[in-house]
Parts: C-alpha cells; sequence; structure tokens
C-alpha cells in the first residue's frame, strides 16, 4: 500500500508511481512518457515529491517503481512551481509548439524569462524510442552532448535504415520530426496527400490510386514476367531515363542498392531477393554525379522515402531538374538474411548463398538450387522477417508512378499498375503481351497486409492519450 495525494492505494509493485496515480484517477503531466515504450524521466514534467522514513525527495514518477509505505505528493505548491520552471525552459526552448504553450500555460507561463533558442525538438527521446523498441529499426538515435544535444540519423547523414513507416512523426510532441530531413516519417495523412496530389485515376480502398493495371509478359530475364528488367532496359536504351537506381543481387544471399546506366547493368540487376535495401543514399549520389531523369526501382518502402524527399521538397531545391520515376514493387515483407539463411540450412541443410533463384508465390516461399526446388509456407518464415515490416501497411507499392508484382497474374505474367502520367510514359517504350488480373488476389494481400500494420500503430496511438 503507498499514499498518493492522501489517497491511500493498492498498486502492484511492478507498476511506475505515474501508472499507480493514473489507475487512481490522478494525472500526473508528461512530454516523455509512452506505456509501451521505456521510461527515461527525459522530460522531468512527471516529478513528484515522495516521503520514506521521513525523508523527502523529488523523483520521476514514470520510471520511479511504487514501494510499500510511500508517500507521495504529485501537486503540492513546490511541484507546481518546478513544472512551471521546466515549462518555461521547454518554451524558451521551443516557442512555436502549441502543445508545449498550451502544457505551459496551464502552469502560468505565457512568457519564458530566458533566452529564445530556435528549436522544435524538446529532446524527449520519444522517437528513438518508438523506432528502437517497437519498429526495431533504429534509424536514429540522440547524438553529441550538452546544448548541441540533438536526435538524428548517424553522422547526420541520409538514413540507411529508415523505412518512412511514420511512428516517430506520431509520438513526437512538436513538429521537430516533419523539420528532420534525414529521416523520412511518412504519416498515413501524407501519404493520403501524395495520393492526391502526385498520383491520377481512380482511388481504390486497397490498391490505391490508379488509372489501369494489366497482366504483361515481357520478353527477358527478369522474374515474375520480366516486367521491370524490360521497363528499364528500354527506357535506357531509348533514352528515356539517365540511370535506374536498383536491388543488385550480391555474391551471397545479400544485396545492394546500385546505380545502372546501360543493359548490362539492368539485366544485372534482374531477380529478386527479399531483402530489404535502402535506396535514397544511392539516389542522391546518382542526382549528385550530375544524373537528372531517374527511375528507382523498389519497395514500397524505399517508394515512400523517395516521396516524403520529394514532397518535403528537398529534391527540387537540391537537385533542380531533377525528374524521379518511382516504380514500385509488391512486397509483403522481406527478410533478414542471416535469420532466413540459418532457417533453410536447419529446415532443407542447403545453404542460400547456392540459389540460383528465389520466389514468393501463393504463399509459397520456393528457392531454386540446380533442378531442385525447396519450398515451405511464408507463415513458417515468421521469425526471419526483418524488423520493421510489420509497421509496413502498403503491399502494392501505393505511392510509386508504377506498380510491379507477380500477385494477381498467372505463371510467367506480371501484374502492372499505371498511377501516373509519369509511369505511362516510362511504360510506354517497352513491349508486352497483355493478360488478365485477378484484383481479388491482390486486394486480399494488401487488406491482409493493411491490417497488420493497423494493429501496430494501435498500440502506438492508443498510448498517446491526446
Ligand atoms: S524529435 Fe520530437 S520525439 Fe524526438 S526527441 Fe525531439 S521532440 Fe522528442
Ligand atoms: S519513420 Fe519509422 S523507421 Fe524512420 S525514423 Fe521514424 S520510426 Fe524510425
Amino acid at each position: 500500500m503507498l499514499r498518493i495525494d492522501g489517497r491511500d492505494l493498492e498498486a502492484d509493485d511492478d507498476k511506475t508511481l505515474l501508472e499507480a496515480a493514473k489507475d487512481a484517477g490522478i494525472i500526473i503531466p508528461t512530454l516523455c512518457h509512452h506505456p509501451a515504450l521505456t521510461p527515461i524521466g527525459a522530460c522531468r514534467l512527471c516529478s513528484v515529491e515522495i516521503e520514506r522514513n521521513g525523508r523527502k525527495k523529488v523523483v520521476t514518477s514514470c520510471n520511479y517503481p511504487v514501494e510499500e509505505g510511500l508517500v507521495v505528493e504529485t501537486s503540492s505548491p513546490d511541484i507546481f512551481s518546478l513544472r512551471s520552471m521546466i515549462l518555461e525552459l521547454l518554451l524558451a526552448r521551443s516557442l512555436g509548439e502549441a502543445r508545449i504553450a498550451a502544457l505551459a500555460k496551464e502552469y502560468g507561463v505565457s512568457t519564458p524569462r530566458f533566452k529564445l533558442a530556435d528549436e522544435s525538438c524538446i529532446l524527449c527521446g520519444l522517437c528513438t524510442r518508438v523506432c528502437q523498441e517497437l519498429v526495431g529499426v533504429s534509424a536514429m538515435s540522440p547524438i553529441l552532448r550538452g546544448v548541441e544535444r540533438a536526435v538524428d540519423a548517424p553522422y547526420r547523414d541520409f538514413s540507411e535504415d529508415c523505412m518512412a513507416c511514420g511512428a516517430c512523426a506520431l509520438v513526437c510532441p512538436t513538429t521537430a520530426i516533419n523539420k528532420m530531413k534525414n529521416i523520412y516519417p511518412l504519416t498515413s495523412d501524407e501519404a493520403m496527400e501524395v495520393e492526391g496530389s502526385l498520383l491520377q485515376g481512380d482511388a481504390d480502398e486497397e490498391i490505391g490510386v490508379y488509372s489501369e493495371i494489366f497482366g504483361s509478359r515481357a520478353h527477358g530475364e527478369g522474374q515474375d514476367g520480366g516486367a521491370v528488367t524490360s521497363i528499364l532496359a528500354s527506357a535506357i536504351e531509348g533514352g528515356a531515363i539517365d540511370a535506374a537506381i536498383v536491388v543488385m543481387p550480391e555474391d551471397e544471399y545479400r544485396a545492394s542498392a546500385s546505380m545502372v546506366d546501360d543493359l548490362d547493368g539492368v539485366m544485372a540487376s534482374a531477380g529478386t531477393k527479399y531483402v530489404r535495401v535502402p535506396l535514397v543514399p544511392k539516389l542522391l549520389e546518382a542526382l549528385g554525379s550530375g544524373k537528372r531523369r531517374i527511375a528507382v526501382v523498389g519497395t514500397p518502402c524505399a517508394i515512400r522515402s523517395v516521396r516524403k524527399l520529394q514532397a518535403g521538397g528537398y529534391l527540387r531545391e537540391a537537385f533542380p531538374g531533377a525528374e524521379i520515376v518511382l516504380v514500385g514493387l509488391f512486397c509483403f515483407e522481406s527478410f533478414d538474411p542471416a535469420r532466413l539463411k540459418r532457417h533453410m540450412r536447419d529446415l532443407f541443410s542447403i545453404d542460400l548463398d547456392e540459389a540460383q533463384r528465389v520466389q514468393i508465390s501463393r504463399g509459397r516461399f520456393s528457392i531454386f538450387i540446380g533442378d531442385e526446388e525447396y519450398s515451405c509456407r511464408i507463415s513458417d518464415l515468421e521469425d526471419d522477417v526483418r524488423e520493421g515490416c510489420e509497421y509496413c501497411g502498403d503491399f502494392v507499392s501505393r505511392l510509386a508512378d508504377l506498380s510491379i508484382g507477380s500477385v494477381g497474374s498467372p505463371e510467367g505474367y506480371s501484374t502492372v499498375i499505371v498511377r501516373s502520367d509519369r509511369g505511362r510514359r516510362l511504360l510506354s517504350t517497352a513491349k508486352f503481351s497483355r493478360g488478365e488480373v485477378d484484383l481479388g488476389d491482390i486486394s486480399k494481400l494488401c487488406a491482409i497486409k493493411r491490417r497488420r500494420a493497423e494493429k501496430r500503430f494501435a498500440l502506438i496511438i492508443d498510448g498517446l492519450g491526446r
């Protein structure tokens, strides 16, 4: 038993003071707390006074555990003035931030006495914790010390890990996340804006905005009907693009981003590896080297990252005249190469590095080595799925100019979704035989992936309590 604000309460000793108070209907303000994340007491706004064995001290309630016999004051005059001071400092740091200003006003602060700084970030660390602890990719972290302390991607470079899920933007109590350029958080509202402003066609709830969808069979070595390889080859040969950013298979079961600007490069990139590869750094490198008309071929998360840079105006300002056309692949999830390799060795006694081809089709994962095919259900690979994929609800690259994948088309064909005039122009140079598409197959997978992501995000949104 403990006493909070004069009330005797029972609380489990695995709870924090903040949780015990909340359970009793006593609300303690906080800016850096989220129930699904490790509490770190960064903002100190949840400070309370505790008394134990006749000794009093101030602690942060979000990370102080319940103790038998503890006496807690959550809103004494001393605590009120401590919070006023904290909010005055935060307000001086981030004067334009509505949430800070509103909270400060509740504590009697409207104009800070301190020197103003032009920062939006209050260093609460919610973004870095959600990215690390829930999404699982650790695309950014706290950097530097003292007055220079900030959050950013490693080396303050364009992130190689951010998958544009938008979780950090959801939890950030200020506008700071959206001002960062080295990561690419795209919220669902922003994604809808992109669909409305950059894409053309009718909007389907699951498949997104598109003007045409068809099955295509191309001649070439690529997988899933060879559509991507064929489109890139004819676009480069016909001079429609200067280069393409693609995922290039490597010796072992690995892949990396690569810029290709001739037929050999395009052919070398044919085939799919089902690993997540960051494309933004390579795209910026290509733009930096003077290329301007570039096709980017990638998974939905890679496409979202580039769209974020476009939507924020960064690409337009840094590289005037750049014309980026986005070719998005269908992707349900990608795998961690090391885990998948171990799993396949245990399951089939094979070395994944020796695979000539891997394929995901009709719920099965297949590996082709020599004349043999090794196949298992996708659902058996749950433990091999790469962290972060469950936060991506986009199966068909809804933000691409062209989306391409095998689902919905018969063996040997690719499904092609045309979403913009730019996508249509890229497609116009390639030659296909056309086939029918089963929209139901595509929509079903879209819905499963969307619902899985919504469930993950619900945990984040519920915990915000806003
Ligand atoms: S960017 Fe936002 S969430 Fe991240 S530390 Fe700063 S204020 Fe907190
Ligand atoms: S958008 Fe997602 S992956 Fe990128 S930094 Fe934010 S939380 Fe991490």
